[in-house]
């Protein structure tokens, strides 16, 4: 074939985008028997620009579906508790020890490792079809029906025609563009600077580090630390301009254990910037063409949660899409059924990050004195059984899902 041939493909559901969600109802769908093809523009899951953390509610799925065992032979770190630290005080605001799951904590693991055993358990059914290196550019519409897409590949362009088209692309999603929704945007006074640093045994495990105007986030990666320098919206031209000493000193006050390590952060090109946003869709939905995870409703990282309800998008739009697409007919309401299912969860936890970052991180940011922890905060440290509440909403979520699906067995030789 060369570079210009247009390759086309029929299949009964095809899937932008390779994430958390994509890639979790990718596999439902193949194991229920659904001829699905996953589209993902990357040629590989080695980014790090994602969170990792796998949270109690998916160790669930994992076990619902028989993997847990397998899953958990990945190297991983284990949170069973959340703590920050503000200046020198540390507070516990989260347990996970009593959650009613198999496992009550939060597995910290690359995602790529996530990714990368939702795409070789697909391989054992012969209706999953992942194509790499597959840029979802524009989609296919034929009478009022979206009907397929088109993707760049490195051999040429992919037609794929389908009964049903996901939007699983994420917070900058193509498919929510080329659709014309209409996006609600609830605001983010965030953006990220990310960077990691090693990480050495016996280190304070705080994942979050509250100081005057400056806070720091850092996610466990087992041998070493990616850590959030949160600053305000469109602030990252300042903090350069201060220099990279003076960066390196803000990351030491807050977490005087880096103070060996932060020469690590050699120049700015170690140190990236990620924009945050939150929104989301009004409607998911159009006839042929579903939105699930940030692609129908972007999360901020705040809270670490964003992964969780992306995973339950897919886990409810399984339940409700597998038996329809089994008989190649998805009316709009089932559709709709999907959104009206997964949009609670969403609003709640949403509001929660908008309330966190305009009331709290906002106020860091701002003010030449550390604030004062906010009262639900304090109370929550010095009553352990409250600590619970918290540990509940982030490690299961406002609605967790649970599998639905059959499956038809392995189909493909493993
Ligand atoms: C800095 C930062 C840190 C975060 N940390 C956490 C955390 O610790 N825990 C947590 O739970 N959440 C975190 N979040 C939120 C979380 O990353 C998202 O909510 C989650 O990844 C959403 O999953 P998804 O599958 O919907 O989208 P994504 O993870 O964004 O996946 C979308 C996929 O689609 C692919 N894609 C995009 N466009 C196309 C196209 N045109 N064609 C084909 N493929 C395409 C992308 O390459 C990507 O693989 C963080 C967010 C940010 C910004």
């Amino acid at each position: 074939m060369n570079a210009t041939t247009a390759e086309k493909i029929q299949a009964t559901c095809t899937i932008v985008g390779g994430g958390p969600a994509g890639m979790m109802l990718g596999f439902l769908l193949a194991r229920a028997g659904v001829k699905v093809v996953v589209l993902e523009k990357h040629q590989d899951f080695l980014r790090d620009f994602r969170g990792d953390t796998i949270h109690p509610s998916t160790l669930e799925l994992m076990h619902e579906l028989g993997l847990l065992r397998e899953f958990l032979k990945f190297p991983h770190g284990k949170v069973h508790h959340i703590s920050a630290v503000i200046r020198t005080t540390r507070v516990q605001i989260g347990d996970f020890t009593h959650l009613p799951t198999q496992c009550r904590f939060i597995a910290m693991m690359p995602q790529w490792d996530f990714l990368n055993f939702l795409a070789e358990q697909g391989r054992h059914y012969s209706a999953f079809d992942l194509r790499m290196n597959a840029e979802v550019t524009e989609l296919i519409e034929q009478a009022g029906r979206f009907v397929g897409v088109r993707a760049k590949t490195p051999t040429g362009e992919l037609a794929i025609t389908a009964a049903l088209v996901i939007g699983a692309d994420g917070r900058h999603s193509t498919v929510r563009e080329r659709a014309g929704f209409i996006v609600d945007d609830l605001g983010a006074p965030i953006d990220i600077l990310w960077m990691r640093l090693s990480r050495q045994p016996g280190d304070d495990d705080a994942f979050l580090r509250i100081g005057v105007r400056k806070a720091l986030v850092m996610l466990d990666r087992v041998d070493y630390w990616q850590c959030a320098f949160v600053i305000p919206k469109g602030g990252a031209d300042e903090v350069r301009q201060r220099g990279l000493e003076a960066f390196r000193a803000d990351i030491m006050e807050l977490a005087p254990l880096l103070k060996d390590r932060v020469t690590e952060l050699q120049s700015w090109d170690d140190i990236k910037l990620l924009s945050v946003k939150v929104d989301r869709l009004r409607e998911w939905y159009r006839p042929g063409l579903l939105c699930i995870g940030d692609a129908a409703h972007a999360m901020s990282p705040i809270g670490g949660v964003g992964i969780n309800l992306a995973i339950q998008d897919a886990v409810a739009a399984a339940n409700r899409l597998a038996g329809p697409l089994r008989t190649g007919q998805v009316g709009i309401e089932v559709l709709a059924g999907v959104q009206r299912r997964r949009m609670f969860p969403t609003r709640a936890t949403q509001r929660m990050q908008v309330f966190a970052q305009n009331n709290f991180l906002r106020r860091v940011l701002s003010s030449s004195k550390l604030p004062t922890l906010p009262w639900p905060i304090r109370l929550i440290n010095r009553v352990a059984p409250l600590q619970r509440i918290p540990g509940r909403v982030v490690g299961l979520g406002f609605r967790p899902e649970h599998i639905a699906t059959p499956d038809v067995g392995a189909t493909a030789p493993t």
